[in-house]
């Protein structure tokens, strides 16, 4: 059954490894009645991490997907929201994942560790919401842990997130005292009974000792709401008491138009503070009539285009994720325009393919509800999708909206795959299909003479991940090398070179004659085609030109050294006099021929991938940090102080951070956070 739009909430989980997002996520399918057996993590039997690598490595990989209906008391939604619950990956070596994510949600509730504050990754995936322009709720988790502090955490937030955190509700106790919360717009305190898991929900008023520590909290609460609301700013002025519904109301605008961040104090392990934290996913959080609409770009103008969430406009939507489930594709899609049926045609616009819409389903945790339609707004599963890879989008053929960029993804690293005999190689390519189908940022190809499979990805990881998944879920254990990094090569100066191909080919002769020249560019810049009077040729001419650009945009992708070429300049044309005699495949041979022989003469060289590194340590350690990346052929450009720890960031060539995290961790007892981010190209 359709929802209304105003009653849905597609939104995400921002967090640290470890934070407790998937306690949480599980908390909050159990509240809502989607699960009836809480799994706790360390029994690695959390329904919403469903790979075993994860529930091995205790880390969420696969961003999965869950549907539950809130109606707790406080959602102040009449009839509850239907939240769809999208759980990001944390692991920054997924980062295209966490972005193709947060293109799919709404809102966002970052999860923040009491003890921890606010550490390195869920720093980096915060920032890329506030580039989606995500509003969003901070819960701070683990209130019961020794050393558990509250205002640390705001502070952290103010200071490394540029936040403003508003708190909505605050720690009753902490560490093991930590018991419940004290509502601050209610001024009532909260108990959770953790008899039923923390299910039962009792209201108080407030003891005179709470009210007395809950008063600047309160007047914190309603100054930040001054801010942005008239009402409030009057009646705070005045001193006359605020109403709860200005107050709600307040905190509902404030957070969609980014201006601040309601706090939530809670444990999930310990059942406590979740509800409010639903409450206000539903009271403040965006529906995705609210939300940012999604952007794209029409593939038949190449003009940007924004998407209206209109259920009845031309369809549009993203796959953002793909399983295949006992050989059986599934898609999890988010529907940005128009009404989709089973049955129904629509085009794959990233691979111009035609699709059917099989059966639509809502996935709950282990559990799924089958659907007649989806709409705008709506996060489905959908079986039957042919052709779709993650990250493709759907359309109608009306408006052909591409959402996604796949060439965007850089690779940094390979990895050499050899099947012990044919029987295996041909499991591997099949396991290897898979593996791509649900990752787009994965890459395969094949070397002719040697029979090898070489697997690029965008971290050392993402490779050992793909390792582990194919050994489980596969059982295959081809000989792999050792990761390697994925070189590009450019050139240095100008040159042009000639090529003419002259064959009989299957009793046909074909001929070309190709000039080409080459210029480098600047580095980042990429490469560009200019074929000089291309532009008005006509019929047969034109076909040639289409022919000859397409033979070297190809032959761009391996270069003298034997790498994808980058930022180079092509100039080439068809050798004055000689067009009449020329075939499709004459011309193509004699383009990269041209090609291949100008670039030999430019200086070639290699462009090896450089990688953006940040570390946060205790001050103690920045120096061993220094001293471990100065190694490594690293370059620190900032030492910033955030809170209460030193943030290292500068950069390093891949070709040196083999092994890095694991030579960090010993190096600081465990204490450093680090993200490695591909930066750009740069030469060898
Ligand atoms: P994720 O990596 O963010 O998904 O975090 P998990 O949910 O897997 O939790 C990481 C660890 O923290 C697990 O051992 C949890 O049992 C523990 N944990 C989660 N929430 C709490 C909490 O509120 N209090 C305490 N003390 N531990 C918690
Ligand atoms: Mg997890």
């Amino acid at each position: 059954m359709a929802e209304p739009l105003s009653r849905i909430r597609n939104i995400g989980i921002i967090a640290h490894i470890d934070a407790g997002k998937t306690t949480l996520s599980e908390r909050i399918l159990y509240y809502t009645d989607n699960i009836h057996r809480m799994g706790e993590v360390h029994e690695g039997a959390a329904a919403m991490d469903f790979m075993p690598e994860e529930q091995e490595r205790g880390i969420t990989i696969a961003s999965s997907c869950g549907t539950c209906l809130w109606n707790g008391e406080g959602a102040g939604v009449g009839d509850g929201v239907v939240i769809n619950l999208i759980d990001t990956p944390g692991h920054v070596d997924f980062t295209i994942e966490v972005e193709r994510s947060l293109r799919v949600l709404d809102g966002a509730v970052g999860v923040f560790c009491a003890v921890g504050g606010v550490e390195p990754q869920s720093e980096t995936v915060w920032r890329q919401s506030e580039k989606f322009g995500i509003p969003k709720l901070a819960f701070v988790n683990k209130m019961d842990r020794p050393g558990a502090d509250f205002s640390m955490v705001l502070d952290a937030m103010r200071r490394r997130l540029k936040a403003v955190p508003v708190p909505v509700t605050i720690p009753l106790g902490q560490e093991e005292s930590f018991r419940g919360v004290i509502d601050l717009a209610r001024m009532e305190s909260l108990a959770f009974d953790d008899a039923d898991k923390g299910r039962s929900v009792t209201r108080a008023p407030l003891t005179e000792e709470e009210a007395a520590y809950a008063a600047p909290w309160r007047e914190k609460l309603l100054e930040a709401l001054a801010d942005v609301d008239e009402g409030v700013m009057e009646a705070y002025l005045a001193g006359e008491d605020v109403p709860e519904g200005a107050i709600q109301a307040a905190l509902r605008a404030g957070t969609l138009a980014g201006a601040f961040v309601p706090v939530f104090a809670g444990a999930a392990l310990r059942n406590i503070g979740v509800q409010p934290l639903l409450d206000g996913v539903a009271a403040y959080l965006p529906s995705p009539l609210d939300a940012r609409k999604a952007s794209g770009v029409d593939v038949r103008t190449k003009e940007p285009v924004t998407i209206d969430p209109d259920p009845a406009g031309p369809f549009s939507a993203l796959v953002f994720k793909v399983f295949v489930e006992n050989g059986r594709k599934l898609a999890l899609m988010r529907v940005y325009a128009g009404t989709v049926k089973e049955g129904d045609a629509c085009r794959n616009v990233t691979t111009n393919e035609y699709e059917k819409i099989g059966r639509m389903f809502r996935l709950q945790a282990g559990k799924r509800e089958p659907l007649d339609a989806a709409s705008a707004g709506d996060i489905v599963a959908v079986q039957g999708l042919r052709t779709v890879r993650t990250g493709d989008s759907l359309a109608a053929d009306s408006r052909p909206v591409l959402l996604e960029n796949i060439d965007a993804y850089t690779p940094v690293i390979s990895l050499a795959l050899e099947p012990k005999n044919t029987e295996e190689g041909k499991k591997l390519d099949e396991a290897l299909a898979r593996f791509c189908t649900e990752d787009p940022t994965l890459r395969v190809a094949q070397d002719e003479d040697s029979g090898q499979r070489l697997v690029s990805g965008m971290g050392e990881l993402h490779l050992e991940v793909l390792l582990d998944r194919m050994k489980r879920e596969h059982s295959l254990a081809p000989r792999a090398g050792n990761p390697q990094v994925l070189y590009h090569e450019t050139i240095r100066k100008t040159a042009s070179g000639d090529g003419e191909f002259d064959r009989e080919l299957g009793g046909q002769r074909h001929y070309g004659c190709v000039r080409a020249a080459v210029a480098p560019r600047e580095r980042g810049a990429g490469n560009t085609i200019t074929l000089p009077g291309g532009e008005a040729a006509d019929g047969r001419a034109r076909q040639l030109h289409e022919t000859l650009e397409q033979g070297l945009a190809d032959a761009l992708q391996c270069g003298p050294l034997g790498y994808a070429v980058e930022d180079v300049a092509v100039t080439a044309s068809f050798c004055p006099g000689k067009e009449e005699g020329m075939s499709g495949p004459g011309c193509r041979m004699a383009a990269a021929m041209a090609l291949k022989n100008a670039l030999q003469e430019a200086a070639p060289s290699l462009l090896e991938p450089i990688m953006a590194v940040e570390v946060a340590v205790p001050e103690s350690m920045v120096g061993s940090v220094i001293s471990l990346l100065n190694a490594r052929g690293g370059k620190v450009e900032t030492i910033e102080d955030e809170a209460g720890q030193k943030m290292v960031r500068g950069f390093a060539p891949m070709r040196e951070l083999f092994g890095f995290s694991t030579a960090l961790r010993s190096a600081t007892q465990g204490r450093a956070g680090m993200v490695l981010r591909f930066a750009r190209l740069d030469l060898a």
